[in-house]
């Protein structure tokens, strides 16, 4: 379906449940981080793309303080909910992401009527691949536009963030929704994090004969879990004991004297953020030089440091990534958080069947739940769409 006869379903669905037509439809994209990953939170590089699988939501604004919700994958039904008594911990299940929203807009003094929302995604959800940003930043761009609020896209992120660390209580920081709502067609988005600098770096893959994989392993991450927090706490230990602000300030070559200073563990992560952040670097001068069929080893090199520096892979997902990379593609790594999710393999067209094919076998031969396998393009960050 294009994406106007969709807005025109998700449109007349809410016709029916609401007894009116919205103001409009907004939609925003999930992301795959190409590269990049762990560093958002010290104050370094990411290199993430908006991909072609979106939230989508129909949203008209209410004379009073009411919040509707409802999605058109079910779960809840219809939510009804004040405005004014919103708090962190409140709502449940996706509905905390809107209701989000809205908190975080008026924290931020903007005023926010109630409003009747309905929710389509087609963002796989859990898969690291963000799905409750691309559903705060379609909301926080229906909000923003509708109560004339006109927040720039830095302080969209900002708001989206809080929506997410305050008070749906997930530690996380501002890669996702920068991807989502700054992301365009064919371009990937390169983030200084300290900043929120962006530039738009284009990745078209497949006109260098590349397609991308992501092969979501079906195993749940959950970022507001231990392994989360104890990652971001040796990254902020590891950047005091080196006396930095953050790990963003330590340069590769002062990763040998760091040693002396370090714990074995503590070390390791370091080592990990501070390499990390030199591939990016490294993978958007690659291909301004080489384009995508260039980027293979930094890749591989980025998996291998999350397994074995910053140690939040997981069998299903070094599986996926190892068995990708001996049946063709020329880089793998998983992408996201971690500790499940997906894996993206950077694949030549004709080894496409191949990979994908030895994926499930290998999945099947070692008893793992079965992957989903799909490619995605980097696409159009949030907008309105009908
Ligand atoms: P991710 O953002 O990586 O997909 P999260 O755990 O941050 O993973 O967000 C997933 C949550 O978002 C789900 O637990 C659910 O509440 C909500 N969600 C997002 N998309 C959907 C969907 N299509 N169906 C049901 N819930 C969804
Ligand atoms: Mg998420």
């Amino acid at each position: 379906m294009t994406t106007t006869t969709e807005a025109g379903v998700l449109a007349a669905r809410f016709e029916e449940t609401f007894g009116a037509a919205p103001d409009g439809v907004w939609q925003a994209p999930g992301r795959v981080n190409l590269i990049g990953e762990h560093t958002d939170y010290n104050e370094g590089f990411v290199l993430p793309f908006a991909i072609d699988k979106t939230a989508r939501v129909a949203l008209r604004l209410r004379d009073d303080s009411t919040v509707r919700l409802l999605s058109t994958f079910g779960g809840h039904g219809l939510v009804e909910s004040g405005l004014a008594g919103l708090a962190p911990g409140s709502g449940s299940g996706w509905t905390r992401y809107p209701l989000g929203v809205a908190w975080a807009l008026q924290e931020h003094g903007i005023e926010v009527p109630g409003f009747d929302l309905l929710l389509d995604s087609d963002v796989p959800s859990g898969a690291g691949l963000s799905s409750s940003h691309a559903i705060e930043c379609a909301v926080i761009s229906a909000l923003n536009e509708l109560t004339e609020a006109r927040l720039g896209a830095e302080e969209l992120v900002l708001a989206t963030q809080r929506a997410e660390n305050v008070f749906v209580g997930a530690p996380t920081g501002i890669m996702d929704q920068s991807a989502s709502l700054r992301g365009a067609k064919g371009q990937a988005v390169f983030l200084d994090c300290r900043d929120q600098h962006v530039e738009l770096v284009p990745f078209d893959a497949e006109a260098a004969g590349l397609v991308m994989l992501v092969i979501d392993t079906k195993v749940s991450h959950s970022h507001a879990d231990g392994g989360y927090a104890s990652r971001r706490a040796s990254c902020e230990l590891g950047a005091g004991l080196l006396g930095v602000t953050a790990l963003r300030d330590v340069g590769v070559a002062a990763l040998d004297d760091a040693a002396a200073l370090l714990d074995p563990t503590t070390l390791r992560r370091v080592r990990h953020v501070v390499s990390e952040n030199e591939r990016v670097l490294q993978t958007v001068r690659t291909l301004a030089n080489d384009g995508p069929a260039g980027i293979g080893a930094l890749l591989d090199a980025s998996h291998a440091s999350m397994r074995d520096d910053f140690e939040i892979s997981c069998p299903e997902l070094d599986l996926a990534v190892d068995t990708s990379r001996a049946n063709g593609a020329i880089g793998a790594r998983m992408t996201g958080g971690g500790f499940g999710g997906s894996a993206i393999a950077l694949t030549p067209v004709e080894h496409e069947q191949a990979v994908r094919d030895a994926v499930v076998r290998s999945f099947a031969e070692a008893g793992y739940t079965a992957p989903d396998i799909f490619t995605v393009t980097p696409a159009a960050g949030a907008r309105r769409i009908a």
